[in-house]
């Protein structure tokens, strides 16, 4: 991707473990790596096609001199953050935060530490079969929204469909919703787990009835297998429900273990598998 660099901004701020350090400043020296698209600006010569470099280094002086942290990695993860939320074009960044007065009693020219932050896609499933399915649905993606560090980019469709898992329940309405975010996979999961909380769910039986289910598919292509969480989602290939919403919003998506694009598992899946999708009903 193209990027903007901007290099040695200066920047007097009182970040440090010693107390002095934090009462008197000292100098610090910024440098940022932007990944962000630079040619539609570059083609129409326009500055609000771009990300302006000098709001960039004004973001980065107010954020590093609004708040002292003991650490200048928390000074970089703060500033990262920062200029993530207010420059949207910005994909991703290279941050680096130089402290060469640092108080080391030793010769030597420069300490530094370089952090790289960026937004990731991750799509989640929705289902519900208990009390205001719709509302239920719609408390899913305006939490996730409301989340400061989470965009709801799209949400598909919703769909009627029957229950999986041979448990006697009553229908169900699920969509997908995509979402970019700058929370990690866990931190992602415990924002979907507390909706599922204000949803008043109680988890009686697996696969059983519930007011809301926020099950997150895909992060990236990222495969992680931890105690908590199986991304992609385990079973994504037998469930309809899952996938006819999926391919409303990423036809093209490539399942990373399977290396196959989340239309053909549906296509298969239709051929000869179980069939839930009943209807589409309207979307969230
Ligand atoms: P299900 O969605 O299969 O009906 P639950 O919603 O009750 O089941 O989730 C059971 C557990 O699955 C959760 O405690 C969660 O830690 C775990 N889990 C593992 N991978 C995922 C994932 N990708 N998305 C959501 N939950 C997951
Ligand atoms: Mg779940």
């Amino acid at each position: 991707m193209d990027q903007i660099r901007i290099r040695g901004l200066r920047v007097y701020a009182g970040h440090g473990v010693f107390e002095e350090e934090r009462k008197l400043g000292q100098s610090f020296f910024v440098d940022a790596v932007l990944d962000t698209r630079l040619r539609e600006a570059g083609e129409k010569d326009d500055l609000k096609l771009s990300t302006d470099y000098g709001a960039v280094c004004e973001r980065i002086t107010q954020v590093m001199t609004e708040e002292n942290c003991r650490l200048i990695e928390a000074a970089a993860e703060r500033t990262a953050r920062e200029l993530l939320l207010s420059f949207p074009a910005v994909e991703s960044l290279e941050l680096t935060i130089h402290k060469p007065q640092a108080p080391i009693p030793l010769p030597f020219e420069d300490v530094a530490v370089c952090i790289r932050r960026g937004w990731h896609t991750a799509y989640v499933a929705l289902g519900s079969n208990l009390g205001d399915r719709e509302a239920f649905l719609k408390l899913g993606v305006d939490g996730v929204n409301a989340h400061p560090l989470c965009r709801v980019e799209e949400t598909a469709p919703v769909y009627a469909t029957t229950p999986y898992g041979g448990v006697e329940q009553g229908e169900f309405l699920n969509t997908v919703m995509r979402v970019r975010t700058l929370l990690e996979p866990e931190p992602l999961l415990d924002l979907l787990q507390s909706l599922e909380q204000k949803a008043g769910r109680e988890r009686k039986v697996h696969w059983g009835p519930r007011t809301l289910d926020l099950d997150l598919l895909f992060y990236e292509d990222r495969i992680l297998t931890t105690p908590r969480l199986i991304v992609p989602h385990p079973d994504m290939e037998n469930r309809d429900f899952v996938l006819k919403p999926l391919c409303d919003i990423a036809p093209g998506l490539v399942h990373p273990v399977s290396r196959r694009p989340v239309i053909t598992l549906l296509r298969k899946l239709e051929k000869d598998g179980e069939v839930h999708v009943e209807a589409g009903v309207k979307s969230v």
